[in-house]
């Protein structure tokens, strides 16, 4: 009889697995792929399959947050960090792997372990008790998306992403752009949270300006559906903002990009004290607790992600800016994380289930491995009936964690890949010393975290 039963032998399921039956704990392991199911993605029946790009992007652990999550997961005794570099490829300063053998390695260790059991089979309902972790990904199998969806209401799990850029804050040329919120409304609102009733960054721009953007928006190069996500329904509110450009000359000004009530304080003339409403605006919106990420909104896009760079970049205010996370559309199964999870990745409403991988909302093979790996330490706590020390918040693995389990804004979730932003900031440090800074002290908080760890 097994004590802990996981969902989804993916990135994140099989790191879960690893962590909690190398601690001797009976774990059975159900992955459809191999028992006659299969994802219109994955193309094999191997466990921890890549299904797309072979890369697992930056290993520096010195100046990158993925590479800083790389090594942290390391740390941890990570079964997929470990596999990788048995399958690793050269590619620059990037982890690269071949992925058969990637597959291949996973998969043999986790035969070594004897208290987990293999099983080739679909599960279709959430488990009524028992401890259970469900890590089935993107591409979740219909009926057990039903089941998820009647678990947490179907308005908390989405079938496809809409993702906005989102932009560090410390990039915004706040000489040009301004904070406000329309009408200054939501005064009130924006008070009880703290807020000075100036919720938005709005980034104005002049007739030219706007004209020669939604050109731009248009021709720029896209990228396509694959043939999967073709029939792709643009929900209310998720249109791709090239799709909405196209309709007409003038429909973003009435929609995303609609001026009015917004006096840029920057055009202020002695006949318009408070300025003037801009022909056009971009407003951005505060992304996470700590101030330090911001959406564009309205901003969803298929625009392909070096065309995103050169055409948001134009952009009044955002001509230096850095780009957290890139917008993009792809169906992509994902739960409203910061309202149905506690911080220890549990279904609030049935809490012997709990989520790792994408489906949490981080985005990423190595996130998503990095959420499997959490999911199994913390399960292994609750069965040895150990208190879990949550990892520092400093660290890569805590940030992302974090941001998933509460301090992202949850009326505007969407699929995140770590990054520094989602770090407590070091405004005291400069910035061309920050990355490493993040990075310095991540690595010594893990150190004193890892003891907690049995
Ligand atoms: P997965 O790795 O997808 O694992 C979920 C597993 O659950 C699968 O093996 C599936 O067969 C199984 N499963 C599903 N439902 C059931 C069920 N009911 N019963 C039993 N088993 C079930 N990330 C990157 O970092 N780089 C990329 O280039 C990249 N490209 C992508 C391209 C596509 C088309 C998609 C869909 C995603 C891509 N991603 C990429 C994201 C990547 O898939 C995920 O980050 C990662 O694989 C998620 O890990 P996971 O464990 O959550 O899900």
């Amino acid at each position: 009889e097994h004590q802990v039963h996981i969902i989804g032998g993916g990135m994140a399921g099989s790191e879960a697995a690893w962590q909690l039956a190398r601690r001797g704990i009976r774990v059975r392991l159900s992955e459809m792929r191999g028992g006659g199911d299969t994802t219109p993605a994955h193309q094999s029946d191997g466990l921890a399959e890549l299904v797309c790009s072979n890369s697992f992007r930056s290993d520096d652990h010195e100046k990158n947050a993925v590479g800083l999550l790389h090594e942290e997961m390391r740390r941890c005794d990570s079964l997929l960090m470990a596999a990788a570099e048995k399958a690793r490829v050269p590619a620059g300063s990037a982890l690269a792997v071949d992925r058969d053998v990637f597959s291949a390695a996973v998969e043999e260790a986790l035969r070594s372990l004897p208290t987990l059991e293999i099983v080739r089979e679909r599960v279709d309902v959430l488990p009524q008790d028992g401890l259970a972790i469900v890590a089935t990904g993107p591409l979740t199998a219909p009926a057990l998306a039903g089941s998820i969806g009647a678990a947490t209401g179907a308005d908390s799990l989405a079938f496809f992403d809409a993702i906005a850029p989102i932009v560090y804050r410390d990039s915004i040329d706040m000489n040009v752009a301004w904070m406000a919120s329309r009408w200054d409304k939501g005064a009130e609102a924006s008070l009880a949270l703290g807020g000075d009733g100036r919720d938005y960054i709005n980034c104005p721009m002049t007739k030219e300006q706007y004209f020669a953007f939604w050109e731009e928006l248009q021709a720029g190069e896209k990228t396509e559906f694959r043939e999967w996500e073709a029939n792709t329904p643009y929900f209310d509110g998720c249109m791709p903002i090239e799709v909405m450009a196209a309709r007409g000359p003038e429909t973003l000004r009435f929609g995303p990009m609609k001026p009015v009530g917004l006096d840029n304080p920057h055009w202020a003339t002695p006949e318009h004290p408070n300025g003037r409403w801009p022909y056009a605006v971009v407003q951005l919106r505060q992304d996470n607790k700590l101030g330090t990420l911001w959406n564009m909104v309205g901003f969803q896009t298929k625009l392909k992600y070096a065309e995103q760079v050169r055409i948001f970049r134009t952009i009044p205010g955002l001509e230096n800016a850095e780009f957290a996370r890139l917008g993009g559309l792809h169906r992509n199964t994902f739960l409203n994380s910061p309202t149905l999870l506690d911080r220890q990745l549990r279904l609030k409403s049935a809490p012997h289930i709990r989520f790792a991988g994408q489906i949490t909302g981080c985005e990423g093979y190595v996130e998503s491995a990095s959420v499997g790996l959490l999911a199994g330490l913390m399960a292994a706590a609750e069965l040895a009936g150990r208190n879990w020390t949550p990892p520092p918040r400093t660290s890569a693995l805590g940030a992302l964690l974090s941001h998933i389990t509460g301090d992202a804004e949850a009326e505007s979730f969407q699929p995140m890949n770590v990054n520094f932003g989602l770090f407590p900031p070091l405004a005291d440090v400069k910035k061309k010393q920050r990355k490493e800074a993040y990075t310095e002290r991540a690595k010594a908080d893990l150190r004193d975290w890892l003891p907690t760890l049995a």
